[in-house]
């Protein structure tokens, strides 16, 4: 059963101390009308873009950035769009747009992920690179932010057609990566596979090199624990917040959006903990059974071959409905904008972890806030996932492996650093995580570029 969060004994993060924050879930909502009209079930009303612009903004104004400065750090260093020709199975010829976009260069070589998603388009990659600087200069490891995609419906195709398309991307992109200079890694729809594929690409041009991808398989250089990782960081935030808040792990009910790589690993290691899985989703459907869901047997089920949305460890539900479950926390882990103003105030969790990039619009933001639910933002929360591929970059770059227990170690060290400077934050200027974490990453970049003397 869900257990109430109490409110954190020292008032870190946002719950006591946001500033401006409306007084009711109702003056939320007019406050989001103003400026949007989605219906429940829709997705966001604002694109991924304007989401990270509203707190990259946000956290300008309160650093007192100047116009000219404003615009060095929101605008992407460089953007590359490439045409993806692949034939497939059909016979046909279809052209998919694929897109590298490199944001900030100042703290590193530029890192982030590749998308392979029908809905990927070059605004939703400028927003997700800007994030990724965000995201590293947070965590206080030595990269840059970018990210990649291709516009491609990757469940609907065949293996072989999924490499074709990597192959051709990564060729077309190859003169803007590298070691030192840019890394991508897995993200939506790609996985270990699909960073093999580009690493063998990538080294027909210019030799054996590892180094240039992260998320690679055990067997070609990668890392221990880099799978897990994304959600394992997900859980250790929880595990800070937790002790703020008065939950204790045995007692805690949680629910998951997407069920893939951040979703499934964050509720392994959150049942792991005695935790217990209340509600579930994915592109197939939600299911829900207050007794608990299995997550390692929904797991086997699901590579297996199995569809989430027929699994009998609990009831369908609407995928809408997800959102409404009672339970401890919320761990989004599909896509952006899943959490928006229509249907924020149906919340029924005390605590949302962002496992997904994006997850919560700010007019949901504002609703979630004054209903008085624990932010854990994706700018800190799921900077797992970069944080070991900066570990399996530092491994392939000395031609070294750590073992799993030295690597979940390294990583709770840094996550565990970057939620209690992000936290530290918040209380000294009375703000919530979100946006004390934006605060810290851009003063964090900001200082970098200064030094260098690039601006
Ligand atoms: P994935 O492709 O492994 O999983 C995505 C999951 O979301 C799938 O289970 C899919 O079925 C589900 N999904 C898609 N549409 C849905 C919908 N409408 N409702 C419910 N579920 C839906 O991708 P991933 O790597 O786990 O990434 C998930 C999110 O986490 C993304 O926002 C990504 O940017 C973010 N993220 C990933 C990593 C990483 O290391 N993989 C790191 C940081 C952030």
């Amino acid at each position: 059963m869900a257990t109430k969060a109490k409110a954190p004994e020292t008032p870190v993060g946002e719950r006591d101390q946001v500033e401006k924050s409306p007084q009711s879930v109702e003056d939320a909502k007019r406050q989001a009308e103003v400026t949007t009209g989605v219906k429940p079930g829709q997705r966001a009303e604002v694109t991924n873009l304007e989401i990270v612009h509203h707190y990259f903004n946000r956290a300008a104004d309160r650093l007192g950035l100047a116009d000219d400065v404003r615009t060095v750090f929101w605008e992407p260093y460089r953007e590359v769009t490439v045409q993806v020709p692949v034939k497939l199975s059909d016979g046909k010829i279809h052209v998919y747009s694929g897109y590298r976009i490199q944001h900030n260069g100042a703290r590193g070589p530029y890192k982030g992920g590749v998308r392979f998603h029908p809905e990927v388009d070059i605004d939703e990659v400028r927003a997700l690179a800007s994030l990724m600087t965000w995201k590293t200069a947070v965590a206080g490891i030595p990269y840059g932010g970018a990210k990649g995609g291709v516009n491609c419906p990757a469940n609907e195709l065949e293996q072989h057609e999924l490499q074709k398309i990597a192959r051709s991307f990564l060729a077309k992109i190859e003169k803007v990566l590298g070691p030192t200079r840019d890394i991508p890694a897995p993200d939506v729809n790609t996985n270990a596979q699909v960073m093999a594929w580009f690493m063998d690409e990538y080294g027909k041009l210019h030799g054996h090199t590892p180094a240039i991808c992260t998320g690679k398989p055990i067997a070609l250089e990668g890392s221990y624990g880099r799978e897990a990782a994304t959600g394992r960081g997900c859980v250790y935030m929880f595990r800070e917040a937790a002790s703020h808040l008065g939950l204790t792990p045995a007692e805690t009910t949680f629910t998951v959006q997407g069920f893939g790589n951040v979703g499934s690993w964050s509720a392994l290691i959150m049942q792991q903990l005695g935790c217990k899985m209340v509600a579930v989703s994915d592109a197939s459907g939600a299911i829900r059974n207050d007794e608990g869901i299995d997550a390692s047997a929904l797991v086997d089920y699901i590579r297996a071959g199995g569809v989430l949305a027929d699994y009998d460890g609990g009831e369908p539900i609407e995928p809408d409905d997800l959102i409404a479950v009672p339970c401890d926390v919320f761990i989004p882990a599909a896509l952006g904008g899943m959490i928006h103003e229509g249907n924020a105030d149906r919340a029924g969790f005390r605590v949302i972890v962002e496992g997904a990039n994006s997850p919560t619009t700010p007019a949901a933001d504002r609703i979630l806030h004054a209903k008085d639910v624990y932010v854990i933002p994706d700018v800190m929360a799921n900077a797992g996932g970069v944080v070991c591929s900066y570990f399996e970059w530092v491994q392939n770059l000395q031609h070294f492996r750590w073992d799993e227990r030295e690597v979940n170690h390294k990583l709770g060290t840094i996550m565990r650093r970057a939620y209690r400077e992000v936290s530290a934050r918040a209380k000294q200027e009375s703000l919530p995580l979100r946006e004390a974490s934006y605060l810290v990453g851009i003063e964090r970049v900001v200082e970098a570029a200064r030094t260098r003397g690039y601006i």
